[in-house]
């Protein structure tokens, strides 16, 4: 069999899903990863490892990784920071292994974990300052990045946080996906939009996806889309996700992006089953919908 030609890369992607928490479509953390897992395995020299609802990797998993991806619940129940998760973490970025945190994985407890998430990806969804409106954002301009490549601009609605808590200096750091909110994103109620910094921000630009290299040496991507499973169906979006996972490995990206065939076939594979709802009463008016 004939190598491929030029290719060196052999790099390793821990990717973990949290369990399901949302209706089917949304936050489809094991849906999303496995999808993810196996396109990202054809591309040569990248491979990946997965590990599904909620389940936390043995040692050996983080040893062998060359990055980590996390999408899974945030706040109080956030994977990275159950017991002695943030140590085992720590200790990989600490030999430069890439981050990634995607959609709620990007919010750590309220009260914990701001500074590892300053450290490990630069930035964090801080509560009841950064927002969680759902909104058609628009990427007009992309910048120069090998996260970029193949992709051309495009607009697209999901549940695109923004005004994220950034470190005071982004140094080696850079927006990727930059889209100025609409202004009526910010509403007058509402613990998540109505503090006093974002307001002052209307019809400002702000990063929803940013990657940079820490002073570690590894590589971290902080992408705050991921609420609708479909948007993994959309060229622009997807190749956005799976190039930024093959960069924080150090592989080189493909000139054009990582190019996949989907399926509408393949977007319904692994959802999350329906939750189980009460039966109404005798009585009840017929269901809504
Ligand atoms: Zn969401």
């Amino acid at each position: 069999m004939l190598a491929s030609a030029g290719f060196t890369a052999d790099k390793q992607i821990l990717m973990i899903a949290g369990k399901p928490s949302h209706p089917p479509g949304q936050h489809e953390h094991n849906a999303g990863v496995l999808l993810l897992s196996k396109w990202l395995n054809t591309v040569p020299g990248i491979h990946t490892t997965t590990s599904l609802s909620g389940a936390w990797p043995d040692a050996a998993e983080f040893d062998k990784a060359d990055a980590i991806f996390f999408f899974c619940d945030g706040g109080e129940n956030h994977l990275a920071f159950q017991a002695d998760h943030p140590a085992i973490i720590a200790k990989a970025a600490a030999r430069g292994v890439g981050l990634m945190f995607m959609h709620f994985a990007t919010e750590p407890p309220a009260k914990s974990g701001h500074q590892e998430m300053l450290d490990w990806i630069a930035g964090f969804f801080d509560l009841n300052y950064t927002i969680n409106p759902f909104y058609e954002a628009e990427f007009n301009a992309l910048p120069a990045h090998p996260i970029t490549r193949g992709v051309k601009p495009f607009k697209i609605k999901d549940e695109w946080y923004y005004n994220i808590r950034f470190r005071e200096s982004l140094r080696n750091f850079t927006g990727i996906l930059i889209t100025t909110p609409p202004a009526d994103t910010i509403k007058a109620d509402g613990i998540r939009s109505g503090n006093a910094d974002v307001r002052t921000k209307i019809g400002q630009p702000h990063f929803v996806s940013w990657a940079g290299e820490r002073q570690d040496g590894g590589r971290s991507v902080g992408f705050n889309g991921g609420h609708y499973h479909s948007n993994l169906g959309d060229e622009n979006f997807r190749k956005i996700v799976l190039n930024s996972l093959v960069w924080i490995t150090k592989a080189e990206v493909p000139a054009k992006g990582v190019e996949v065939t989907v399926t509408p076939a393949e977007l319904a594979e692994n959802l999350d089953p329906k939750p189980m709802r009460p039966r109404p009463p005798a009585a009840a008016p017929p269901a809504e919908k």
